[in-house]
């Protein structure tokens, strides 16, 4: 995504750099099939452009509405199929995050039922645009998630989402959105969590946190309720900060996106 005045989303002198912003999905494979974590832009939104994911969103994100970086074109390339994708796991359903459910026909979206209410009904003048349902209402396997659960690294009412598949949790953060979670994956060499939108500069989790004017505000402008984003936010940076076996990393920060792919940064 190339946003409207990019440079105030980056620090002084970062901007050219780091123009572009990432839909950062993960590819799961399991004993259970692959499982996807958020969804990106799908190929419908690259086929019908804004009258799918909406004019704002079209002409101020600025998606580079491309077939080949959808999650359908990067699963296939990867040798499997559509498929065999057979968990969707969502931070939310913001158009840039449930845009390819319908690219994966065969899976079982898991998402909180706070998120899921708030996308159907659309109350609040910030969820008529920010939620794309015709994006996602034909899809009709569901499984949604009430707010009771375990507790976590400090935090509450954690939900393993798929059967037999402990190492996946869905962890409620909310404040971007109304059932905001982030995605907790285990690995041998520790947890990874994808903390969705709940913050959207990889220097929000330093232990003195800071981020550029345009994403703050951007930031508060989307949130629906920011003294809990703020308060969410803080926790996952105690998270990042003290826990070493906990990589935390959100959805759209390109350098983040870069650094989990293995290659050296810039
Ligand atoms: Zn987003």
């Amino acid at each position: 995504m190339h946003p409207l005045a990019g440079f105030a989303l980056e620090h002084r002198g970062a901007a050219s750099r780091f123009a572009g912003r990432v839909c950062h999905c993960l590819l799961i494979e399991t004993d259970a099939g692959l499982i996807l974590v958020d969804t990106g832009l799908g190929l419908a939104d690259v086929a019908q452009g804004q009258s799918r994911v909406g004019g704002l969103f079209r002409h101020i994100v600025r998606p580079a509405l491309a077939a080949a970086e959808t999650a359908r074109h990067q699963v296939e390339a990867l040798g499997f199929s559509a498929a065999d994708v057979r968990h969707i796991v969502l931070t939310h359903l913001d158009v840039d995050h449930a845009g390819g459910i319908g690219d994966f026909p065969n899976a079982r979206v898991h998402v909180l039922a706070a998120e899921h209410e708030a996308a159907v009904a659309r109350r609040h003048i910030k969820e008529r645009e920010r939620y794309r349902p015709h994006q996602w209402q034909a899809h009709n396997d569901w499984q949604l998630y009430d707010a009771s659960g375990e507790s976590w690294n400090g935090f509450d009412a954690v939900r393993a989402v798929i059967d037999n598949e402990p190492d996946i949790l869905l962890v409620p953060v909310t404040g971007h959105t109304r059932g905001h979670a982030a995605i907790a994956v285990r690995q041998e060499q520790g947890w990874l969590l994808h903390a969705g939108d709940a913050y959207f500069h990889r220097d929000e989790m330093a232990a003195e946190p800071c981020c550029p004017f345009g994403l703050k505000l951007f930031q508060n402008m989307v949130g629906v309720d920011n003294a809990a984003r703020r308060r969410n936010q803080a926790r996952l940076r105690g998270l990042a900060t003290t826990q070493a076996d906990v990589r935390v990393f959100c959805s759209h920060d390109p350098v983040e996106f870069v650094r989990a792919s293995g290659q050296p940064t810039r």
